[in-house]
C-alpha cells in the first residue's frame, strides 16, 4: 500500500524536494494534496504530474488562475483559502503531512492534522515557534506523530536514538553561520538583499535564507529544539559550523557525543521523515568523507548577530513571547527583502517589539493568533515610523 502525503506549500523549495523524493520513490507514495499561496503556474504542472485530490491555493483570484491553467478533469479539485488549506491537511485522507508553507500561515493547517492524529513531518517551524506549547499538548492528547525535517532536527533525532532521554546532557545544534559570518557590524549595515540570498551552502527559500543570515532561523530551531525534544532551554547550544557537514549532536551524560553527518540536501532528511521508521536507498549523491578537507566548530557572536540571542530570551520567556518574535520577525524580513530596511534593522525591530509585548498568554489558538496580529501591527508601527 502506497503511503498517502499531503504537501502543504508544494511549489516552495521544500515542497519541491519532497516531489523530487516522491518521483524517485514512486512505489511508496501516493499525493491526495499540493497548496501553495499564489505561484499558480508550477502548482497546475504539480497538479498534472501527480494526480492528487485537492489543490488548494490563498484565494479566489488565485483560484480562478489556478482553474484556467488546468485541465478539464482537474478544475473541480482546485480549493481555495483557510479552509482549502485545512481540506488539504486534514480532510483529504493523507496519513502524512509535509508541513512545508513559509511562516506562522502554517500553523492552523498544521494544527488541524496534529488534531486529526496524523503523522507531520514538519519543515515549517514557525509552526512550533508560535503554537509549540498548543501543537505539542494537541499531539500528545490525538496521537499524531511529529518528525522533524529541518536537518538539524532530523540529525538529533537520530542521535538521540543512541541513549535514553534522561541520559541526554545538551543538544548541539549546527549553524552554517550565512554568507555574513565574517563580516563587522559596520560592513553588516550595508549588505542588500542580493547579498543575504546568496547562501553558501543551501538553496533554500527566501525568508529562511535570510533568517539563516541573520541567525534568528537559528534562534527559531532552538525553540523547535526545546518543543520536538523536550529539552530545556539550558541543555540547548548553537555551535557555528560553516561546512554544514555535521547537522547537528546530542552530548550525553557520559561525556560521549553523537553527531549526524551528511551532504547539505534537504531531501535526505525529507525521505528519513517520509519513509520513518525505514531507511530507504539515497534520493541523492552521498558524501565521500575523504573529499572533505576541514570541518571547523566556532561560538556564535551574540554582538554581531543578536537575532539568535532574542530568539533564546523569548524561548525562555515562554506563553507569547515566541509568537511575537516570529510575526516581528516576518515583518521585518519582507520589509529588507523589499529593500526598505537594513540588515541589523531586523532584528532591532523584533527587540523593539519583544519589549512592547505585555505578556500575551498562548494557551489556545486564538491567544496565539492575536498575539500574531498584535506583533505585525507593532512592527509595522515600529518600522514607519522610522520611514522603513
Ligand atoms: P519557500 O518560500 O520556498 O516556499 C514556501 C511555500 O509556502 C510555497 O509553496 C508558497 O506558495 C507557500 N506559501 C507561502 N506563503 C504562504 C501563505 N501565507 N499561506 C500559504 N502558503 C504559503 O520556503 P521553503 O524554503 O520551502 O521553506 C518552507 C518552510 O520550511 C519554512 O518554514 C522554512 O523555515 C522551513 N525549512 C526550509 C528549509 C529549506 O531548505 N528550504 C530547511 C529547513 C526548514
Ligand atoms: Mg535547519
Amino acid at each position: 500500500m502506497k503511503k498517502r502525503l499531503a504537501i502543504l506549500g508544494s511549489t516552495g523549495s521544500i515542497g519541491q524536494s519532497t516531489l523530487d523524493v516522491v518521483r524517485r520513490q514512486a512505489e511508496r507514495f501516493e499525493i491526495v494534496s499540493l497548496t501553495a499561496a499564489s505561484s499558480v503556474e508550477a502548482l497546475a504542472a504539480q497538479a498534472i504530474e501527480f494526480r492528487p485530490k485537492i489543490v488548494a491555493v490563498a484565494n479566489q483570484e488565485a483560484a480562478g488562475r489556478l482553474r484556467a491553467l488546468l485541465p478539464a478533469g482537474l478544475r473541480s479539485l482546485v480549493a481555495h483559502g483557510a479552509e482549502g488549506y485545512l481540506e488539504a491537511a486534514a480532510g483529504c485522507g493523507a496519513q502524512v503531512v509535509v508541513s512545508a508553507m513559509v511562516g506562522a500561515a502554517g500553523l492552523l493547517p498544521t494544527l488541524a492534522a496534529v488534531k486529526a492524529g496524523l503523522t507531520v513531518a514538519l519543515a515549517n517551524k514557525e509552526t512550533l515557534v508560535a503554537g509549540g506549547e498548543l501543537v505539542m499538548a494537541e499531539a500528545a492528547r490525538g496521537g499524531a506523530t511529529i518528525l522533524p525535517v529541518d536537518s538539524e532536527h532530523s540529525a538529533i533525532f537520530q542521535c538521540l536514538l543512541a541513549g535514553a532521554p534522561e541520559e541526554v546532557a545538551r543538544l548541539w545544534l549546527t549553524a552554517s553561520g550565512g554568507p555574513f559570518r565574517q563580516l563587522d557590524r559596520q560592513a553588516l549595515a550595508k549588505v542588500t538583499p542580493e547579498q543575504a540570498l546568496a547562501h553558501p551552502n543551501w538553496s533554500m527559500g527566501p525568508k529562511i535564507t535570510v533568517d539563516s543570515a541573520t541567525l534568528m532561523n537559528k534562534g527559531l530551531e532552538v525553540i523547535e529544539a526545546h518543543w520536538l525534544f523536550d529539552q530545556p532551554y539550558d541543555k540547548i547550544k548553537v555551535v557555528v559550523h560553516p561546512q554544514s557537514i555535521v547537522h547537528s549532536m546530542v552530548e550525553f551524560v557520559d561525556g560521549n557525543f553523537m553527531a549526524q553527518m551528511g551532504p547539505p540536501d534537504m531531501r535526505l532528511p525529507i525521505a528519513l521523515a517520509l519513509n520513518h521508521p525505514r531507511r530507504l536507498r539515497a534520493v541523492g549523491p552521498s558524501l565521500d568523507p575523504g573529499k572533505l578537507a576541514a570541518l571547523s566548530f566556532e561560538e556564535p557572536d551574540p554582538e554581531r548577530f543578536p537575532a539568535l540571542g532574542l530568539a533564546c530570551q523569548a524561548g525562555r520567556a515562554g506563553k507569547a513571547a515566541p509568537a511575537v518574535l516570529n510575526a516581528a520577525n516576518e515583518v521585518a524580513v519582507r520589509r529588507f527583502l523589499a529593500g526598505r530596511l537594513g540588515f541589523l534593522d531586523i532584528a532591532s525591530c523584533v527587540e523593539a517589539v519583544l519589549e512592547r509585548h505585555p505578556g500575551l498568554p498562548a494557551d489556545s489558538i486564538g491567544a496565539i493568533l492575536e498575539a500574531d496580529r498584535w506583533a505585525r501591527a507593532e512592527a509595522r508601527a515600529w518600522l514607519d515610523r522610522r520611514g522603513s
